[in-house]
């Protein structure tokens, strides 16, 4: 059945302040949004921030800020933050002050910013409270897309896409009649790093080239995931469930230069696409105030005398598998994309801790895949079971 996006998105306008939630306030999607609060004080009341183990940035975040709530998820740092927080904010710490965070009552928003797969329980309760979920953690979905799926019925929350590509297809599917007429989605890939580059080429490549992002400045692991093309697989999946589009109907398209975030292709022969400069503000700011456009936040609009060019370019499947075994999970179906992500993430720690090579990447997720895209869960904990199981596997 259809998941959220065009079924379940309220288009009712937001009236006063926005009470807010940001989990993963110390990462790129965090930051972004802490900064679109800053330029629009009187749009927001913070709630709540949470955030992992930063805590001298995180401390920062609640002096400055000083939401109501503040959690600090590693508990080993506690008496770091207590000493380093002046404000009035009420701390608490571990995953279960988190998952209370998520549900409170006094927040209809929540920014779900945390990174991988420890960002899928906090989706579900947050959709089970019936919050709006500005969806950044792409892993929850393509991990537990069913669980996701009965939260929002559960709770009647709403998902936002801040996803700049799965951003672009929503803002660009207003007004169509989404069982009708739309005929394709085709997401566009800066390439990354990598981009052209051989197999020879990638043998010897460090962590440190992988992090060198062209155009994007992100996280670490989606740096990498970007030069590996997995991130794009990964946008691939969650494009598919958020929009209920099979996968035969997704394109992929190279887009050196990062203008064009995603088109749609509708039935009558038309193309549309949404473009910017490459600025993560402006999805958080629309999954923020859709289905208006109410923060002005961005530093500049794309001006296209001066852009003169926009490149496309098919995928090369040869060296980068990334995209093709996305395809194979999707159609696999089952906990088989939760099973592509699990492997992906502790892969992705292994080669930035310099344990294995690049290419090591590919073979290494496609292992474990064969081994377990076939296991069956049906509920959270079974699903965390998985993980797990992954991460022996690919730390053995
Ligand atoms: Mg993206």
């Amino acid at each position: 059945m259809l998941l959220p996006i065009p079924s379940t998105a309220k288009k009712t306008r937001i009236e006063g302040k926005i009470p807010l939630i940001i989990l993963g306030s110390t990462g790129s999607i965090g930051k972004n949004t802490l900064n679109i609060l800053e330029q629009n004080r009187n749009d927001f009341e913070l709630i709540g921030l949470s955030a992992n183990s930063n805590f001298k940035l995180f401390a920062e975040q609640v002096n400055k800020f000083k939401p109501k709530y503040a959690v600090l998820a590693n508990e080993n740092f506690s008496k770091e933050l207590l000493n380093l927080v002046s404000s009035q904010t009420k701390l608490t710490f571990g995953e279960n002050a988190l998952v209370e965070l998520s549900q409170n009552e006094e927040a209809t928003t929540v920014v779900a910013g945390i990174v991988g797969f420890q960002g899928l329980k906090t989706v579900l309760t947050a959709l089970e409270s019936g919050k709006r979920v500005c969806l950044a953690n792409k892993e929850s979905i393509v991990s537990g897309r069913n669980l996701v799926e009965s939260s929002l019925k559960k709770g009647q929350g709403e998902i936002i896409p801040v996803d700049s590509e799965h951003s672009a297809i929503f803002q660009c599917i207003q007004g169509l009649n989404h069982k009708t007429d739309i005929l394709n989605l085709i997401i566009t890939a800066s390439g990354g790093p990598f981009f052209g580059k051989t197999k020879e080429y990638l043998r010897n490549v460090q962590p440190k080239d992988a992090l060198n992002h062209p155009n994007w400045s992100m996280g670490k692991k989606v740096t990498i995931d970007s030069a590996t093309l997995f991130n794009k697989g990964l946008e691939l999946i969650e494009a598919s469930y958020l929009f209920d589009i099979p996968e035969e109907r997704i394109k992929v398209h190279i887009h050196p230069q990062s203008i064009v975030h995603s088109m749609v292709e509708t039935v009558d022969g038309s193309s549309i696409a949404q473009l910017g400069i490459p600025d993560m503000k402006v999805p958080i700011a629309y999954s923020l105030s859709y289905p208006e456009k109410r923060f002005v936040n961005v530093e500049s609009h794309i001006d296209l005398l001066k852009q003169s060019k926009l490149d496309f370019f098919a995928v090369d499947s040869e060296t980068f598998p990334s995209i093709e075994l996305s395809r194979e999970a999707l159609r696999t179906g089952g906990s088989a994309t939760c099973v592509l992500n699990s492997s992906n993430e502790f892969v992705v720690e292994d080669f930035l801790a310099g344990k294995i090579s690049f290419l090591d990447i590919f073979s290494k997720v496609e292992n474990a895949f064969n081994k377990f895209s076939q296991t069956k869960t049906s509920s959270y904990n079974e699903l965390l079971e998985l993980h797990g199981e992954i991460e022996k596997f690919i730390k053995a």
